[in-house]
């Protein structure tokens, strides 16, 4: 099936509260085009330099979403124009967006990231940590970044149960934040492999690259 294909495919399986992230890391700018004119605007990507690349090239109108682990000395380059930043785990890092923001004149949206996978490989907070971040004075000071929800990934595995358990601990916290939150609105959990599990569970953002565009190939 085409790009096309695959985008109204997952578009027409999914409610309409549910953002589709179409993840293009590691793919051509002709496959962006293509998944553009299809209608799809929002795109992920996990690497900074890939995406100020694609961004610079690419219409103006997209949404880049970074949905990997960031590192802060690059935050820079991609805070004129970065949508939403998925993977916040620390507030060193909140800080440095926060201050690239300001220089911006913007405000960055961020979703904090929390680690549900039992495997060690997976970044993110506890729960413990994102509510002590979002009550600390010193995340308070910062004026420049909005935080929208939060991002988790669940453990690489065929046990569909754990799975729905991992989202379901994901959806328990932000249903707790939410309620001392209430602008906290974006559950940002599911890739290809397991979306429908995790809109099930309470997902309102799936990113799906595979299912899209295609296996990756790394090399
Ligand atoms: C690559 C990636 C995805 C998309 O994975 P697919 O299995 O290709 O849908 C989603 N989220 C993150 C954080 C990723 O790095």
């Amino acid at each position: 099936m085409s790009i096309k294909q695959n985008l109204h495919k997952i578009q027409s399986q999914i409610p309409q509260h549910v953002t589709l992230v179409a993840v293009s890391k590691t793919k051509p700018n002709t496959d962006i085009i293509e998944a553009y004119e299809a209608g799809q605007r929002v795109f992920g990507e996990n690497k900074i330099q890939e995406m100020v690349d694609k961004y610079e090239a690419l219409p103006k109108d997209i949404q880049w979403h970074m949905i990997g682990h960031v590192q802060r000395n690059k935050v820079k380059y991609m805070a004129p124009f970065v949508s939403l930043i998925h993977g916040v785990d620390s507030f060193k890092l909140l800080k440095e967006i926060d201050k690239e923001a300001k220089k911006n004149s913007r405000t960055i949206n961020c979703l904090l990231q929390i680690k549900i996978a039992k495997e060690e490989s997976k970044f993110g907070m506890s729960e413990k940590d994102a509510m002590q971040l979002l009550q600390s004075e010193a995340f308070n000071n910062l004026k420049n970044v909005q935080i929208t929800g939060v991002m988790g990934m669940a453990t690489f595995t065929d046990n569909t149960s754990q799975i729905e358990n991992e989202f379901l601990t994901l959806k328990n916290i932000f249903d707790t934040l939410h309620k001392q939150y209430p602008n906290f609105k974006t559950i940002s959990m599911g890739m290809s492999g397991d979306y429908q599990t995790a809109i099930a569970s309470g997902s309102t953002m799936i990113r799906v690259g595979s299912s899209i565009f295609g296996s990756r190939n790394y090399n």
